[in-house]
């Protein structure tokens, strides 16, 4: 049994004094427990103000929402991985829909931030997911699995096997819409299935996570569908009250 995944997206909300707020309002409320693992996915500015608010705290994960591919350099405005670790983060987004619609974010791009994950030793969250035109087209299974054979193209398989993957449609991403879990269900048998024609019975291991307005009313009813081992939440992961509810899934 792959142990469930929550992990809160905060996208570009809560700076530092908001985030210091929401670590002291969730820890409050929120146990450590064996049987499910929790995520932050702070703005990099808020990173070390939310690591050490956890302090002790290593029940609770802590990722970066972005990297860029090079190490080093000049990259104005970007973060690398080495700083990410550095800075305390474990985990990282990859092609987030964000990245990939807003920021114009190729397939060749995810490959290479997904390979600096690993090189660092950070966990890659690979997200992929389709338009709603490609949804309506019948394209869903192909876009997906290019979007997860691209992202994984440089990586060997020791490195796909730690790390997960978030199935987000992009239509379901900030809209109030959300996959059928009988949707999401056949979309994540896919990737399952690609995962494991590329690292056999590895890939039992990797969690695949379903992300697009999730909240604290669709939570159990998604986690529960068949293939589902997290949830990727944005808007209802930024008020620790609900966040709790919705770990509680
Ligand atoms: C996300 O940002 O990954 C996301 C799924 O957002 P929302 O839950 O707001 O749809």
């Amino acid at each position: 049994m792959r142990r469930p995944v929550f992990a809160a997206n905060w996208k570009m909300n809560h700076g530092p004094t908001a985030a210091r707020a929401f670590v002291a309002g969730f820890t409050a409320r929120w146990s450590p427990r064996d049987d499910r693992t929790v995520l932050l996915f702070p703005p990099a500015i808020s990173l070390t103000t939310v690591v050490h608010a956890l302090g002790s705290r290593e029940d609770i994960g802590v990722g970066v929402q972005n990297i860029w591919t090079d190490d080093t350099g000049a990259f104005t405005g970007e973060s690398s991985a080495p700083m990410a670790k550095d800075a305390g983060a474990r985990f990282v987004l990859v092609g987030h829909s964000e990245r990939r619609h807003v920021f114009g974010e190729t397939d060749a791009e995810a490959a290479k931030k997904c390979a600096a994950a690993a090189r660092n030793d950070l966990t890659p969250i690979l997200c992929v997911g389709e338009l709603l035109a490609e949804r309506e087209s019948g394209a869903t299974f192909d876009v997906v699995l290019r979007q997860l054979d691209a992202g994984l193209s440089l990586l060997d398989a020791d490195a796909i096997a730690s790390m997960a993957i978030a199935y987000e449609p992009v239509w379901a991403i900030g809209s109030g819409k959300t996959a059928t879990p009988s949707d999401a269900s056949a979309v994540h048998a896919q990737l399952r299935h690609a995962l494991e024609k590329r690292v056999g019975a590895a890939a039992r291991a990797i969690p695949i996570l379903y992300g697009g307005s999730v909240n604290a009313g669709n939570a159990t009813s998604l986690l529960s569908a068949s293939g589902v081992d997290g949830l990727l939440v944005g808007g209802a992961s930024l008020e620790p009250d609900t966040w709790v509810s919705i770990c509680e899934a």
